[in-house]
């Protein structure tokens, strides 16, 4: 069966006036473990909503979400999310800031310290594990939430445009990194762009939501192959 499946979800909200504001309507939508989805679709359509409902953050106003075959009724270590503008705990070093989930999860000290060093050398931070989330650049601050993700071994990865701040050179970096890091994990991701190449290039899927309040318009599957 399906890792995700969402029957019918719609989201309205409420502005400070009492007036209703419909995100997204009718959203029917099953995605299997190991897919790359992309979801691109106009600003305001409600792609960052349905992102956090899918996350636990937010309960739609109608319909269903259920994560490995149960009912999604908060946030969960399994499924990570990383958004556009890094939220790293700036108290903390970049070490840190990727040992904090199995921290509060208490896991033992040693193991902590071992995953989060591999995992900053697979993002390629290893050496500025003892700095403070201010000296990191952009590029910097978003491999350091990814490490952070992955440090939770989460079966789903959710992302909001985490590359959408970042200049064009870092940007393509990222996406290799991103890339390599799929087809190592196996990780199901999730990842709203607004970039068309890139989700050509990463995406197994790509997913276009009409305009606000937003529903899956079209799918496509993407015949990727790498060389
Ligand atoms: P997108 O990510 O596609 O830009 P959003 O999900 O951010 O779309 O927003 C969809 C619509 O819902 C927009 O009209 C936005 O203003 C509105 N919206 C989003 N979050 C809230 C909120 N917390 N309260 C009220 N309206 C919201
Ligand atoms: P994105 O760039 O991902 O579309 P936004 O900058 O639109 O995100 O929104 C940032 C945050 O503000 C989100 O948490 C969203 O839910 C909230 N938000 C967006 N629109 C509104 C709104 N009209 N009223 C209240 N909160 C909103």
């Amino acid at each position: 069966s399906a890792l995700l499946e969402i029957k019918n979800v719609g989201m309205v909200y409420e502005s400070e006036r009492s007036e209703t504001i419909p995100a997204i309507t009718d959203i029917n939508l099953k995605i299997e473990k190991g897919e790359f989805i992309c979801i691109l679709g106009p600003s305001g359509c409600g792609k960052s909503t349905l992102l956090k409902i899918i996350a636990g953050y937010q309960f739609p106003s109608n319909g269903e979400v259920f994560y490995d075959g149960e009912k999604v009724t908060g946030p969960s270590w399994d499924r990570g999310v990383v958004f556009q503008s890094p939220t790293l705990y700036p108290w903390l070093s970049v070490k840190e800031n990727v040992g904090f989930g199995p921290k509060v999860r208490g896991l033992n000290k040693d193991i902590i310290e071992k995953t989060s060093l591999r995992l900053l050398q697979e993002v390629g931070l290893e050496e500025h594990r003892d700095k403070a989330v201010f000296e990191l650049s952009g590029g910097m601050k978003q491999r350091v939430a990814l490490a952070r993700v992955l440090a939770n071994q989460p079966q789903m990865i959710l992302m909001d445009e985490p590359l959408g701040a970042l200049d064009a050179l870092t940007r393509l970096n990222m996406q290799g990194l991103i890339r390599d890091l799929w087809q190592q994990t196996k990780n199901t991701i999730i990842m709203i762009t607004h970039d068309v190449d890139e989700a050509l290039s990463l995406g197994t899927r790509l997913l276009v939501m009409s305009p606000q309040p937003g529903t899956i318009e079209k799918s496509y599957e993407i015949d990727f192959t790498y060389s």
